[in-house]
């Protein structure tokens, strides 16, 4: 059986190292994820899905609103945002791996080829647009059904994952393409440092 993440010890295939052992990255950049960031990550991302699929079935939205929802929720996760973003990731760029396992998208397969480098502006405009929509869809539903409770409630689980994510993820996220991705220059120039390629790709030295 295949282990649940990579091995802390092993570098990425990116980097140049033998060993992870004495480098000073990890702390600042997360290379290798755990169970424990994984369901921290799962602990601030369910509860807008949660609250608004109750909030759709409470105000007695026909079925074909909340299928809409999931299958744009798919499409999202399993297909859009893998392209447009993860696909930069040094993450996805291990070629032993055939689903990421890191700690935002676990399971989701790389159906993509890896491309490193930032994001396109367009990239960036499909991943805003779409993160929007897959967030913010339940929210008109819930207004016009007068559901204010859960109008509420699900909007505020939304701004307290983007705070959440922005504070305690963003900032040593790997994957520096990302729009909201908010590791320091100085951080960032000790990843490049170890790992050449995804330099190159930005076009550091
Ligand atoms: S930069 Fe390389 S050596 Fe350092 S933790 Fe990441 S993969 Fe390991
Ligand atoms: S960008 Fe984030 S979600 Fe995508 S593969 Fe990299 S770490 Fe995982």
């Amino acid at each position: 059986m295949s282990k649940m993440f990579l091995d802390p010890k092993q570098p990425l295939h990116t980097c140049k190292q033998k060993s992870c052992t004495d480098c000073q990255v990890p702390g600042a950049i997360t290379c290798h994820f755990s169970l424990k960031q994984l369901l921290h990550f799962l602990s601030i991302g369910l509860p807008p899905f949660i609250v608004g699929f109750l909030g759709l079935h409470h105000g007695l939205y026909e079925w074909k609103v909340l299928a809409i929802w999931l299958g744009i929720i798919i499409a999202f996760f399993g297909f859009i945002e893998i392209r447009v973003m993860c696909s930069h990731c040094p993450h996805y760029a291990e070629p032993s791996l055939k689903n990421l396992k890191c700690w935002a998208n676990y399971g989701a397969p790389k159906i993509w080829k890896y491309r490193p480098g930032p994001m396109s502006k367009i990239e960036t405009i499909v991943f805003v647009t779409c993160m929007a929509i897959v967030f913010l869809y339940p929210s008109p539903f819930l207004f016009l059904a007068k559901q204010w409770s859960f109008f509420v409630i699900h909007l505020l689980t939304v701004i307290s994952f983007f705070a959440t994510l922005r504070s305690c993820l963003c900032n040593q996220c790997i994957n520096f393409a990302c729009t909201f991705n908010a590791v320091p220059e100085k951080e960032r120039d000790k990843f490049f440092k170890e790992n050449p390629t995804v330099a190159k790709a930005w076009g550091k030295k």
